[in-house]
């Protein structure tokens, strides 16, 4: 195609072509209404910082998009280009102008919207533009390889899922270490739960920390939850490329996944862009009615904790200053505003407000993608002074932010302009408040080891299964010398059969035995009505794989000890077990 005698470049041709294919009344509303008023211009972080330099004023960023449009799609541009100041694009070079404003002069925040009299939404047209390009490989090197990781690896980060996997285990070890209670531990792909855990990809790579902080919520919480080993990303980076097939593609695998698990609450984790891409925009870009589980930021799931009483927080144990900073995404584009306040007066004894705030908060200057290209960095801190003065005037020692991609922002501008503050999340806020009563498995004073008179094991019957001839012994030993009857097994059909065919009052089973493995036995067992009941004691030497019998879908345990054992700790536990059974 050509334009006089300008010849127009394939690329150039491919986005006018699909550019008419975007347009939707939304899009067209805000292409045609503006009445270049100027109230957009200082609502702006990129003018306020560069006051003298007129291209970095949202209208007339837009009009670069807008007079393509008027060229091509509106009336008095095809008829008068010359009075509407209609243009088209010709070159990969108009493209690569395009591109130094679509992605490296507004992060899409939205924040000159606000006080537009037409209802211009410039950003959405951004973003449009931006998909356009992309179309045609025209992007910052950045945005093209995060859009591959996301598109190959499924999630934006190119984390592979074994280590995904292994950090969650990791991270699950550490809470039943510190918590000493085996049922503390990350669960993964457990089906029909309350919650599906949902996280940012930084998480695993950058901050595993909100993810212990966030298990050992839930645990506290008593919760049911789990987190998918696929498709757990719930960021969108075609929220930021504008590719709405990227978009679709990511948000479809996380519905999917979820509905897989048969999870009752998709819970997104504190993310402004992975929030608004997954529960407002993802059933758009990918075409489907997500109905078969609600999905709720973690915010407002630690706020339903706390009011529900599933967990106790004492706020004096976050005492140092903060402040907020609202996410764009979170709080202009979806509205979250008083909820993490709540949260934050509920679990901060010292909080500051940020003026200018809500709908009206500065950008991080980091959002819209803009961490990712590096060869914006010296304009994104630059624009970022305006944040940093924000900050300085609160006097607060830590910001809070609700949105990973601002933790980034935040902390690259704190270090540039040398503020001296830490950046947090509410999920460590919330973390560091909880009260965690000890779990104690009360032994009742008839089985404790000091009182004069414990539990008489005479004429109980016991089964005894492990596939180690000397353990056996021992344990039948101790156990017939205080009166009970002992019955033995060597590998796990035995052990099932036996258990079946002479019902006994108690079973120590080990897990690692020939035939059938013990936890498959104790799944058997669970899952047979005449043995549902028999009380079970695991006795094993791999501590490593007591978290798989409390992730069964069956009762757990009710009792549990590691090898080596002594005479004490067996007839301690096996009383326990006993009385356990007994009160249930
Ligand atoms: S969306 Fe934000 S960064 Fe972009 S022009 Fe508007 S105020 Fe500036
Ligand atoms: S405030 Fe609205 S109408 Fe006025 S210049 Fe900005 S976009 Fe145009």
């Amino acid at each position: 195609m050509s334009h006089g005698n300008t010849k127009r470049s394939y690329k150039a041709q491919k986005v006018l072509e699909r550019f008419e294919k975007k347009l939707n009344r939304q899009i067209v509303g805000s292409l045609v209404a503006c009445v270049h008023c100027g109230n957009c211009t200082d609502m702006c972080h990129y003018v306020l910082t560069n006051p003298d330099d007129p291209s970095y004023a949202p209208a007339y960023k837009a009009d670069r998009i807008r007079r393509i449009f008027k060229r091509h799609f509106d009336w008095t541009g095809r008829i008068f280009p010359w009075w509407v100041h209609a243009k088209s694009i010709y070159t990969d070079q108009d493209l690569e102008d395009l591109q130094d404003i679509v992605f490296g002069k507004c992060t899409n925040c939205r924040r000159c919207s606000i006080n537009c009299p037409m209802g211009v939404d410039f950003a959405t047209f951004n973003r449009m533009a931006r998909g356009l390009l992309v179309s045609v490989g025209v992007m910052p090197e950045g945005v093209a390889v995060v859009s591959k990781d996301q598109w190959e690896l499924g999630n934006q980060m190119g984390v592979l899922k074994e280590d995904y996997v292994e950090t969650l285990e990791w991270l699950g070890e550490e809470l039943e270490m510190e918590m000493k209670d085996p049922r503390a531990n990350i669960p993964i792909d457990k089906p029909d739960c309350e919650v599906v855990y949902s996280i940012n990809p930084r998480e695993v790579k950058y901050d595993p920390r909100t993810i212990s902080d966030a298990a050992k919520i839930f645990y506290a919480a008593g919760e049911n939850w789990t987190m998918p080993s696929e498709h757990w990303d719930m960021t969108n980076f075609g929220l930021f490329s504008g590719d709405d097939d990227l978009g679709g593609a990511v948000a479809r695998r996380l519905y999917e996944k979820t509905a897989e698990l048969r999870g009752k609450t998709l819970v997104i984790s504190e993310c402004g862009h992975g929030y608004r891409s997954t529960r407002c925009e993802g059933p758009n870009w990918a075409g489907m009615d997500v109905n078969g589980f609600r999905m709720e930021s973690s915010v407002i799931t630690m706020i339903r904790y706390i009011k529900e009483g599933r967990i106790k927080v004492d706020k004096s144990r976050n005492s140092i200053p903060v402040t907020f900073h609202d996410s764009c995404n979170n709080a202009r584009s979806c509205g979250l505003y008083e909820e993490p306040r709540e949260l934050l007066n509920l679990v901060c004894a010292d909080f500051h407000e940020m003026y200018p705030n809500r709908a009206e908060n500065y950008c991080c200057t980091g959002g819209g993608g803009a961490m990712s290209m590096s060869e914006y960095t010296p304009r994104r801190l630059k624009s970022a002074k305006v944040k940093a003065d924000q900050l300085t005037a609160t006097g607060a020692k830590i910001v809070v932010t609700s949105c990973h991609n601002c933790v980034d922002g935040l902390t690259d501008l704190i270090k540039h302009y040398k503020l001296g503050l830490e950046v947090s999340q509410l999920v460590n806020l919330v973390a560091n408040a909880l009260v965690i009563e000890p779990k104690v498995v009360e032994v009742p004073a008839e089985v404790a080891p000091t009182v004069a008179e414990p539990l008489s094991l005479k004429g109980r019957r016991i089964l005894v299964a492990d596939d180690e001839p000397d353990f056996v012994t021992f344990v039948s030993t101790v156990l017939q010398d205080n009166g009970a009857t002992v019955l033995e097994a060597s590998d796990g059909n035995q052990a099932f059969e036996m258990a079946k065919k002479e019902i006994p009052d108690l079973i120590t089973l080990d897990i690692s035995m020939p035939g059938k493995s013990g936890m498959e036995v104790f799944e058997l067992l669970r899952n047979t009505p005449e043995t549902a009941s028999i009380p079970v004691c695991i006795i094993t030497g791999k501590p490593e794989m007591r978290k798989l019998i409390y992730d069964r879908p069956v009762p757990p345990p009710e009792g549990y000890l590691d090898k080596p054992v002594d005479e004490e700790s067996i007839l301690l536990n096996v009383r326990k077990t006993l009385v356990l059974a007994r009160d249930k």
